[in-house]
């Protein structure tokens, strides 16, 4: 949806959130307090999946852009209304939007989409007491590789050759040993080089002195810690796991896992790739 702006010289802006939420696990229903997509309100919060993942936002513009129509009338930028129906899974709303956008030669002044949390404490970057806010410039890829493995069945008592799960599971292990090494992206260099004045804990202290010098080190570092081994790695995380034998002594037949990945930016080129095969 676009309104117009008054000044047709300025360039827009483009207000976004993805509409969609993950599923709440089958069998899990009972733990929620309120139903998960009641979206019970009570004096405090919102009880509902996605009330921040990210109902917020979307309500919040729909809110901000109704507020200014009708208490300011037209604003002089046009503002896009943007918001994709598939976010969670394979961000194909966003890339149905950004095709969208090319075939209309929009070009935007800026754009506010989902980001990370908006205020935390820098201590995971060595700069405890220090309050960071992200500005979200980049997105990391996804990727799902599926591994099948074929099995006859039959009575467990011959298992020769190993069974389709046993080598299955041999893969998922060696997929498992050998994750992609940690690696210092520019946007996470920058991160550092920014935080660095205010870095008072080794060992980042000593390696943000110099952030070029010491990238590896500095990913090496990083990658040890919860909160920053995501930003500097491609991630692999083995999820699902279908198939298997119904009976402890019946071999199972084809089994299959899937592995999601979150590939760092420069490591999305081969996805494309790997999905052909
Ligand atoms: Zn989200």
């Amino acid at each position: 949806m676009t309104i117009p702006g008054s000044d047709p010289t300025l360039e827009a802006v483009q207000l976004m959130a993805h509409q969609d939420v993950v599923p709440v696990v089958p069998g899990t229903e009972d733990l929620w307090e309120h139903d998960a997509f009641c979206g019970f309100l009570d004096d405090e919060y919102i009880w509902g999946r996605g009330a921040l993942d990210i109902k917020d936002m979307l309500m919040g513009e729909l809110e901000a852009v109704d507020y200014l129509i009708a208490h300011h009338g037209t604003p002089r930028r046009s503002v896009h209304l943007a918001f994709g129906e598939d976010e969670e899974v394979t961000s194909q709303g966003a890339t149905r939007l950004a095709e969208e956008m090319l075939h209309r030669g929009i070009r935007l002044a800026w754009l506010l989409d989902e980001g990370t949390t908006t205020m935390y404490d820098g201590a995971a970057y060595g700069a405890p007491g220090t309050t960071v806010s992200d500005i979200c410039i980049s997105q990391k890829g996804y990727l799902d590789v599926r591994l099948s493995a074929h099995g006859e069945g039959g009575h467990s008592s011959n298992p020769f050759g190993g069974t389709s799960l046993e080598r299955l599971c041999r893969a998922l292990a060696r997929v498992a040993a050998k994750k992609p090494a940690p690696r210092l992206t520019p946007i996470i260099g920058d991160t550092f080089r920014t935080l660095a004045p205010h870095v008072t804990e080794e060992p980042f202290r000593a390696l943000v002195a110099d952030v070029d010098a010491h990238a590896d080190e500095l990913a090496a570092v990083a990658a040890e810690t919860r909160e920053l081994f995501p930003f500097v790695a491609t991630t692999v995380a083995i999820t699902q796991l279908e198939g298997g034998s119904t009976s402890p002594n019946v071999m199972p037949g084809d089994v299959s896992a899937t592995i999601n990945l979150r590939l760092l930016p420069r490591d999305v080129h081969r996805r494309h790739a790997l999905a052909r095969r």
